[in-house]
């Protein structure tokens, strides 16, 4: 069966990457109210910021493993110890859906896991440092005012979006790995982008 034939591929391709960021962002828990200008300037920041991130070196443990498919999981970091999970049968089919829908292109042989790494770094990157404020600031979202001073908030899923722009930037993808996870989720007949943040995993 190519593509073409298949009556569950929506042309996926039709929403940008700003696009499914906002779809991201739009579904994660706090954010089901906010006005969607809001989100899309979310969606902006948090892109720039993954984009512009110097590059991160992923001193993690990498444990490939079986059985993501199943977890609705790619990969995953978590902190103690810092490891990163990557999960080979879902990544096998990602490449297998990367032909199918003809985005060898966009997707590299090689590309996913290697994308998947550079996420997952980005995530023990924010973990660690002291990037996790810089991101709050590039975001502007104040989450409260005291006199003149500016608190700034958390904004769930920005993250996210972050390390998919620095996977895409860092890797040289034609599209953002945003893209590959709804076709992944259309596969796989969840419908929707997997809960975001799910892949890091905070144990602190
Ligand atoms: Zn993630």
């Amino acid at each position: 069966m190519t593509a073409q034939d298949s009556p569950s591929q929506a042309d996926l391709t039709a929403t940008d990457d700003i696009g499914w960021a906002v779809r991201l962002l739009a579904a994660t828990p706090t954010h089901e109210h906010r006005d969607p200008r809001l989100l899309r300037q979310w969606a902006r920041a948090a892109d720039e910021f993954g984009s512009a991130l110097a590059p991160v070196a992923c001193t993690a443990r990498i444990e490939e493993r079986d059985g993501g498919l199943e977890r609705g999981l790619l990969a995953r970091y978590t902190s103690r110890p810092p490891t990163v999970e990557l999960y080979t049968d879902t990544i096998a089919l990602a490449d297998r859906v990367v032909d199918a829908r003809g985005w060898r292109a966009w997707y590299p042989p090689g590309s996913v896991r290697a994308a998947a790494l550079a996420h997952e770094a980005v995530h023990a990157h924010l973990h660690h440092g002291p990037a996790r404020a810089a991101l709050k600031r590039a975001l502007g979202h104040s989450a409260l005012r005291l006199g003149r001073w500016r608190v700034a908030g958390h904004v769930a899923g920005a993250e996210e979006v972050a390390a998919h722009a620095y996977a895409r930037t860092v890797c040289g993808l034609g599209r953002s790995p945003l893209l590959l996870t709804a076709a992944l989720a259309a596969e796989t007949e969840t419908g929707t982008t997997p809960p975001p943040a799910r892949d890091a995993r905070r144990e602190n």
